[in-house]
């Protein structure tokens, strides 16, 4: 039972801004008592916002009179002690006020409608028609290791959860069907389900396969929902709403899901946890498989974290016993692995000139798999014509006037355009610097590559998949059922088509260009670039139908490197035990803790002055404050970008620290006015 607080004042958690100072719950007068948890409207200087009746105690009576509650929502039950419990731990650990982070998972249509509209919405929902009918589908006899992994999460499900769960599987190996199964054991127990998985693109996907499995198990509507950013407003709160009602007994959603309120939840599942996508990049910048741990572990319920190249965080947990690990070691059905042939790029004989990501044995390769009829998907995670133009004679090349960055080539539409502020222009005719008519693209990215593809395989189906492609509603959904449909003989594509998608046709997959994460200063670099290249080559030989063997193609100037040395081999615990090592020996995460202070100014040395006055204010000596360097791409949108990184060999020192200097922060800001923004990143994935 929730309490009520007493009548006369309630605590309100609701979104004031930072600079105000005001981080905590605010105070309001009410007439009624209101239950913890409770939504209101409360007024907020001149504007009226949506907050929660914050659990704890009131403070006494102020001399001043208190503003009063504008509204209350009360046709729908109060959200949970466990939701708040989860808000308040993540404000807390992200730094954030619990206002603001309330208001921004809130779905973002509350803030629109008057407690009458809600009620209406309410019955609307409520008469919903029932589905049609559907038959039991079959459910596939698990394999012994499947078996294994179902049998340990669903102890979970009746007897507590003492560890979370790692379940580490290489593609194809049947994880998602582990899913199935606990999903079923928890719905059995009276549970609801939440499963995250970290793109949009992927939730149809996934929504499918787990409604064809429970559509019979869960006839009632809206028992199966998704939560994602995708969603118009509208369905967005309907779907919030089954989930917080108890009618959705299965969430699909991408991280914004982990803060659905679920009253009966148990049961969570992160799908790929090792995703970058589960970091959100702005505002409260938490980790959704983090705070999933964290929830599961309040609830005393499983949590699964399913990978084929775990976090090196999760597996250095399964490492020292702290999470269990279930291992699915085979692919189903016996469809091997992809061959990884790394190709040596020394080997070629050298040519003046010519460009060589695609390298004549690779067209061979890619000539051979069509001749067969077979399809293939080439990899670049570039997407554009060419990165850069360029004129020969006085060495301009297209930089953007408000980012230190180059402006990318789009031949299609013939657009130079910036990738971080969007600045686009017409291609110039003749060099603006010179005149010079000769302008040349430098480099490649996917459109160029699908041009000379298309070029040196006449004949050839090729289709390009990134971002560039797909902007508009439904071009995803058709480029990928084309590719299902085998109207496809070569994919061409960004990372967006490594991640997830089932295809089963695919036999080859070439990734032509990915040695510059080897050397990138940020020390997760090569991280992402195994999971990204597993994750790639997992899209190969889905299908042991096929009689020839697939392949990985992997172009490179490195070969030995040991990071391709156990890609080759599909050796992840190899490739992750060498990179223990290196972080260990380099006391990086998981072997210590990180935050990074960023600020923003028109010039760097302003942004730059307000960190090292922030150093200045940090006096903890378990705590080790950096110098402040600039962001990879310094200057966005005529923005400068400093950051400077906060380092501790443990978590809790750093969240200490963190809760006495964030504070001095807001108020240091108020003396340092050519700072446009400051924010502070705990457990960043980028640096
Ligand atoms: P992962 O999620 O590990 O990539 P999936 O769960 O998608 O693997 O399984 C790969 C394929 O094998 C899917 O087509 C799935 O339907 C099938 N599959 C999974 N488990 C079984 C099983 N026990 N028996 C038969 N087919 C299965
Ligand atoms: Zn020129
Ligand atoms: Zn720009």
């Amino acid at each position: 039972m929730a309490e009520s607080s007493a009548a006369s004042v309630v605590r309100v958690a609701v979104d004031a801004p930072q600079h105000s100072g005001l981080t905590g719950p605010l105070d309001y007068a009410s007439e009624q008592a209101l239950a913890h948890g409770t939504l209101v409207r409360v007024p907020l200087g001149r504007r009226e916002m949506v907050g929660v009746v914050w659990p704890g105690d009131a403070g006494p009576a102020p001399e001043m009179a208190l503003r009063p509650v504008a509204a209350v929502f009360g046709s729908i039950p109060p959200l949970g002690a466990d939701w708040c419990r989860l808000l308040d731990f993540a404000a807390g650990y992200y730094q954030r006020s619990v206002g603001e982070l309330a208001s921004a998972v809130l779905p973002p249509q509350l803030r629109e409608l008057s407690p009458e509209q809600l009620a209406a919405r309410l019955r609307k929902l409520q008469k919903k028609p029932a589905k049609a009918v559907v038959p039991e589908p079959a459910r596939p006899p698990l394999a012994p290791e499947q078996a294994v992994a179902v049998e340990r999460i669903a102890a979970q499900i009746v007897g507590g959860a003492p560890k979370p769960l790692l379940l580490f599987g290489v593609t194809g190996s049947g994880k998602t069907e582990v899913y199935l199964r606990a999903a079923e054991a928890a719905l059995a127990a009276g549970r609801q389900v939440l499963v995250l998985v970290p793109e949009i693109n992927l939730t149809p996907q996934l929504e499918a396969r787990f409604t064809e499995r429970f559509a019979a198990l869960l006839p009632e509507p809206l028992a199966i929902v998704s939560l994602h950013s995708a969603l118009t407003p509208a369905q967005r709160l309907q779907n919030w709403l089954a989930a917080h009602l108890g009618r959705a007994r299965l969430v699909l959603g991408t991280r914004l899901a982990v803060f659905a309120s679920l009253p009966e939840l148990g049961l969570i599942v992160v799908d790929e946890e090792h995703d970058p996508s589960y970091k959100q990049q702005d505002g409260a910048r938490y980790s959704a498989r983090d705070l999933a741990i964290w929830r599961a572990h309040d609830l005393k319920v499983p949590v699964v974290l399913g990978s084929a190249t775990p976090s090196l965080e999760s597996w250095q947990h399964a490492e020292s016993g702290r999470y269990e690990r279930l291992t699915l070691a085979t692919r189903i059905g016996g469809g091997a692995l992809p061959r990884v042939r790394l190709f040596d790029m020394k080997a070629l004989p050298p040519t003046a000139g010519v460009t060589t990501a695609l390298t004549a044995p690779l067209l061979a390769a890619l000539k051979e798999r069509l001749d067969r009829g077979e399809q293939s998907l080439v990899f670049l995670n570039r997407r554009g014509y060419a990165p850069v133009l360029h004129c020969g004679e006085c060495q301009w090349k297209s930089d953007c006037p408000h980012c230190s960055a180059w402006r990318v080539f789009h031949k299609r539409d013939r657009t130079l355009r910036c990738h971080h502020c969007g600045f686009t222009e017409r291609v110039p005719r003749a060099c603006p610097n010179c005149g010079n008519h000769d302008i040349a693209p430098i480099g490649r990215g996917t459109e160029r590559l699908e041009e000379q593809l298309a070029e040196a395989l006449p004949g050839a189906r090729v289709l390009r998949i990134d971002a560039d492609s797909t902007r508009r509603k439904g071009e995803l959904e058709a480029q990928l059922k084309a590719v299902h449909d085998g109207e496809v003989d070569i994919l061409v594509g960004t990372q967006m088509i490594t991640k997830g998608h089932d295809f089963r046709r695919i036999r080859f997959v070439a990734a032509v260009n990915p040695d510059g994460a080897l050397f990138s200063s940020d020390f997760r670099a090569p991280e992402r670039l195994f999971a990204l290249l597993m994750q790639a080559g997992g899209r190969a030989g889905r299908d042991a139908s096929g009689d020839s063997p697939s392949e990985m193609w992997v172009q490179t100037w490195h070969r030995d490197h040991a990071l391709y040395q156990a890609l080759a081999r599909h050796d992840y615990v190899r490739f992750a035990r060498d990179q223990l090592e290196e972080r260990r020996s380099a006391s990086l995460p998981p072997f210590s803790h990180l935050a990074l202070l960023r600020a923003e100014a028109r010039t760097p040395e302003a942004a730059k002055a307000f960190l090292a006055a922030a150093a200045e204010l940090a006096q903890d000596e378990g705590v080790l404050v950096y110098p402040p360097v600039p962001h990879a791409v310094a200057r966005v949108a005529d923005v400068e970008r400093m950051q400077m990184l906060v380092e501790a060999t443990q978590r809790a020192r750093l969240q200490s620290f963190l809760r006495e200097w964030v504070p001095a922060l807001i108020a240091l800001k108020r003396e340092h006015k050519p700072v446009l923004r400051w924010a502070v990143d705990v457990d960043p994935l980028a640096i």
